[in-house]
């Protein structure tokens, strides 16, 4: 443990250092710069992904606290519940999932896993009634005592955004130099504990985040403020600005989880010159961002460009992106 990481709680279950491999085929395929991949798609925790290391933190807290039961929501196919289920089943915790929608006659991927870990699911047919559900769910367990603990929405908050903070002391201790983070971005937890940690162990390379469903305002000051308050968990506040964040938007036009051309074009892509999988939500669209920017020539060809692969092939399985195997 480092002199930093010493503050905060965490409780150590996830496969770290999670592998780097390099993307020559993909690379030759493009013309473009040198590739790595970050497999944080093997984080462990059931199927693995970001939430994993979210969760060593945000589980450690709970615990803490007194917690005996997580509650979290998310979308029908949200991988951030599928690992919440998962890490309440290993630490022996109840777990309730707000999810968005209606139940299907048949559940796939994401959504059959939460059931195998055991999880009790509240569906929520309009998303604007999610919170006065969860807030409603929360009160419920409360008074039957069985110790609610809320993890946010994707798991990002100050003590959530830990995870990828260490995760860039983890990356430069594995000696890969490049000059581009790149990965996808949402609820903006991943995204400010790299800027952060960017900044605390002197990463010296860029940033950039693809955004999957947000306005690249709004993931600036999103990202720089969660990024600045997790600072303060660490001891000292240290203040990251919004021009300091770097957020692409141009490739979530189509909407949340909405598979387009692009998308299968870049799951395809990885596979079949890495064989690698992507998933359709995130590290597809991702990719898709990563692959117009490298045609586009923005990055430099004696550049390197690491691509955090986030997770989220279990997605590849639901009803609604079967067709992603099918057409490609
Ligand atoms: C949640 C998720 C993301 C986005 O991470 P945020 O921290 O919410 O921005 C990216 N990829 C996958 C596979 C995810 O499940």
């Amino acid at each position: 443990m480092n002199a930093i990481e010493k503050n905060v709680d965490r409780i150590r279950f996830a496969h770290l250092p999670t592998p780097i491999e390099e993307m020559k085929r993909l690379s030759a395929e493009l013309g473009g710069p040198r590739l790595f991949v970050k497999r944080d798609d093997a984080t462990g925790l059931a199927l693995g992904g970001n939430k994993t290391r979210k969760l060593e933190f945000l589980v450690a807290d709970a615990l803490a606290k007194g917690a005996r039961t997580l509650v979290t929501a998310g979308a029908a196919q949200s991988n951030h519940c599928r690992q919440t289920a998962a890490a309440a089943a290993k630490f022996g915790m109840g777990c309730v999932l707000v999810l968005d929608g209606r139940e299907p006659d048949e559940p796939s991927a994401n959504l059959l896993l939460d059931k195998l870990f055991g999880a009790r699911i509240v569906w929520v047919a309009d998303r604007k009634d999610r919170e006065s559900t969860q807030r409603e769910a929360f009160g419920k367990l409360d008074d039957a005592g069985e110790m609610p603990y809320f993890v946010p929405y994707g798991g990002s908050s100050p003590i959530g955004a830990m995870g990828y903070t260490f995760a860039v002391e983890e990356v430069l201790a594995q000696g890969i130099d490049a000059d581009w983070f790149v990965f996808g971005t949402s609820s903006g937890g991943t995204h400010a504990g790299l800027a952060l940690g960017a900044r605390l162990f002197g990463y010296r390379g860029k940033v950039l985040g693809i955004s999957i469903d947000e306005s690249e305002a709004w993931l600036k000051a999103r990202v720089s403020a969660l990024a600045s308050d997790a600072s303060e968990l660490l001891g000292r506040r240290v203040e990251i600005r919004p021009e300091e964040i770097l957020a692409n938007d141009s490739y979530c036009s189509a909407g949340y989880g909405v598979l387009t051309g692009a998308e299968r074009e870049a799951v395809t892509l990885f596979a079949r010159t890495e064989g690698l999988l992507l998933d359709p939500v995130y590290t597809g669209r991702a990719a898709a961002g990563l692959v117009d920017l490298i045609r586009k020539g923005c990055f430099r060809k004696d550049e390197s460009v690491l691509f955090w692969n986030t997770g989220g092939q279990p997605a590849l399985f639901a009803e609604k992106y079967l067709d992603i195997l099918d057409r490609a």
